[in-house]
């Protein structure tokens, strides 16, 4: 079994240990393997231990491992997620190879990926990237600004509207991290009540998922716990 191969069985059963915990099927919970600044050789070796969804978060390290993998792989529907900020002026590569972006934060980058969301295609799957904690650093969108962004993020003719995502600050204990998860799914909840159909809320890392979980994610991210530490970038 190789390292890789180990770490998904672990995660796997983080997530399933946080599920039975929470009193949640384990089933509604996706994980997504972060694989951003690793080869397409450690992607390979996630998709032979069972892994079909990824995460990239730079544009073109992301696409170039989509290609390499389409052709090492063919076949295997791999389901690739962009998850890092997007500038306008790089959302054609993304809308033409990747099957999900988590990280909208306004509607003219929806709208240009709408615009140049390939016709033979399947709709862009997006999530709306919400700023829950105020943190000053981070992209996304401020909570009362969700609700009118995601109903014209609804309205685009080549995107489907699938639900939020966040990324809080690191907090100084899962208490105080599930706190602030509760407040995306809030959130989340008053979006479905005001009759929009949301399925995903993405949130929680390696070390936040237990406490995200427990508070509704439905998709955890996970980098290191799955591919090991990073260089620098990112
Ligand atoms: C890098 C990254 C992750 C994974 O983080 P880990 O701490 O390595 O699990 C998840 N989400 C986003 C948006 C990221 O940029």
């Amino acid at each position: 079994m190789t390292t890789i191969a180990l770490n998904l069985q672990q995660q796997r059963q983080r997530v399933q240990h946080a599920c039975h915990a929470a009193g949640r099927d384990p089933a509604s919970v996706t994980l997504l393997a972060v694989s951003k600044t690793f080869g397409a050789d450690a992607v390979a070796d996630a998709v032979a231990a069972g892994q079909r969804q990824f995460g990239e978060n730079y544009v073109q390290e992301g696409v170039d491992k989509i290609l390499a993998l389409r052709q090492s792989h063919p076949g295997v529907p791999l389901v690739w997620h962009c998850i890092g900020p997007l500038q306008a002026n790089k959302t054609r590569p993304v809308a033409e190879h990747f099957d999900w972006v988590q990280s909208i934060d306004r509607l003219k980058i929806a709208q240009r990926l709408s615009d140049q969301r390939p016709a033979h295609l399947p709709p862009l799957q997006v999530c709306i990237q919400v700023n829950v904690d105020g943190g000053p650093t981070k992209s996304g969108v401020a909570p009362p600004d969700v609700a009118p962004l995601a109903q014209a993020v609804a309205q685009l003719p080549r995107l489907t509207l699938r639900g939020l995502m966040c990324i809080p600050e690191p907090a100084a204990n899962d208490v105080a991290a599930h706190a602030v998860f509760i407040s995306a799914k809030a959130i989340f909840d008053a979006l479905n009540a005001s009759g929009l159909k949301l399925d995903t809320l993405s949130m929680g890392m390696s070390d936040d998922l237990v406490p995200a979980v427990a508070a509704g994610a439905t998709l955890v991210r996970v980098g290191r716990g799955v591919f090991g530490y990073r260089a620098l970038k990112g």
